[in-house]
């Protein structure tokens, strides 16, 4: 952190601002322009059953194609685009992006339903559920067909704003998902105040979950809660064989992760449609 001075009427007051690396000033400086060149594309990482592999469905996941840098991951950029005010369009890019996509595939025969990411900011765009909605018409994209993720910690930051944004996407027939669960704090209560369809277990659960009896509890606690919920379970990050055996084991229907497969190009879907159907 770096101290700042600055002047009010006659005192001085410190305040502590966070503390951007130079790489990052260079970039945020850089988005506005890059979303109106639309730098933005979308991988996708299949989600599958188990045990048997197939695939179910496919999580959007945004990359920038960075002039100079080539394709940069989320976490260099989201916060950035979230702090600078313009996460309204960059997610209009995703979510029609995403449409389309889903509406190619569709016209070659495959039914995919894909997953969007959303940021806590989304919520308050009054004008984010009819953009979507237009988005669905405009490629005759049946609704049950996206899916929209926000981690538990958004989903919190004001329950009230989070409700009526799910039951206004519920009811154009678009399906919910509450992703990095279990890292939000949350309690299970208010879970069940939420009306999501799937909840996704997130990775640290599944990396420590062959670690230690423990942990693996913690997980069986996790899919059970969910299922007493009516909830459908996807767990995130598995790299292992052995912890998509055990997540079996604990009943957990679906999942994500390097082991069955790395989020990849549309195209590269394509071929990994025709092998795991
Ligand atoms: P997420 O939604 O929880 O997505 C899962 C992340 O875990 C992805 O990282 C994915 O590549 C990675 N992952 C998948 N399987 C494995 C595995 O087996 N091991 C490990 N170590 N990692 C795995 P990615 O693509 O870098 O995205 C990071 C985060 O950025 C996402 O986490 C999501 O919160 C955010 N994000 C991505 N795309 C968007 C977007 O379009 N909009 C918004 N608002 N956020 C996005
Ligand atoms: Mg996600
Ligand atoms: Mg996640
Ligand atoms: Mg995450």
């Amino acid at each position: 952190f770096q101290a700042k001075k600055f002047r009010i009427g006659a005192e001085f007051y410190q305040k502590q601002l966070p503390e951007f690396s130079e790489r990052q000033v260079l970039l945020r400086g850089q988005l506005s322009r890059a979303v109106e060149l639309k730098q933005f594309i979308l991988v996708y990482q299949p989600k599958v059953s188990l045990p048997d592999g197939k695939l179910i469905g496919a999580e959007a996941l945004a990359r920038w194609q960075h002039p100079e840098e080539g394709l940069l991951s989320p976490d260099s950029f989201i916060e950035l685009v979230e702090q600078g005010g313009i996460i309204h369009s960059f997610s209009r890019l995703v979510i029609n992006e995403a449409v389309r996509q889903v509406s190619v595939w569709l016209a070659t025969g495959k039914t995919i339903p894909v997953s969007i990411n959303l940021s806590v900011y989304n919520l308050a765009d009054i004008d984010l559920v009819p953009f979507i909605k237009e988005q669905l018409e405009q490629f005759k994209v049946p609704a049950h067909l996206l899916e929209v993720e926000l981690t538990e910690s958004a989903t919190m930051v004001d329950i009230t704003v989070t409700k009526k944004a799910f039951t206004d996407l519920r009811n154009l027939g678009v399906k919910l998902s509450i992703d990095d669960f279990g890292t939000g704090m949350s309690s299970f209560a208010y879970l069940r105040e939420l009306d999501v369809d799937f909840v996704k277990i997130d990775r640290s659960f599944v990396a420590s979950m062959m670690d230690d009896k423990r942990n693996e509890l913690v997980v069986q606690g996790l899919i059970s809660m969910c299922h007493s919920m009516g909830k459908i379970v996807i767990a995130e990050g598995i790299e292992t064989e052995q912890q998509a055996h055990k997540l079996h084991e604990l009943g957990c229907g679906i999942a994500q992760g390097y082991y069955f497969a790395k989020p990849c190009f549309a195209e590269d879907m394509q071929q990994y449609m025709e092998h795991n159907n």
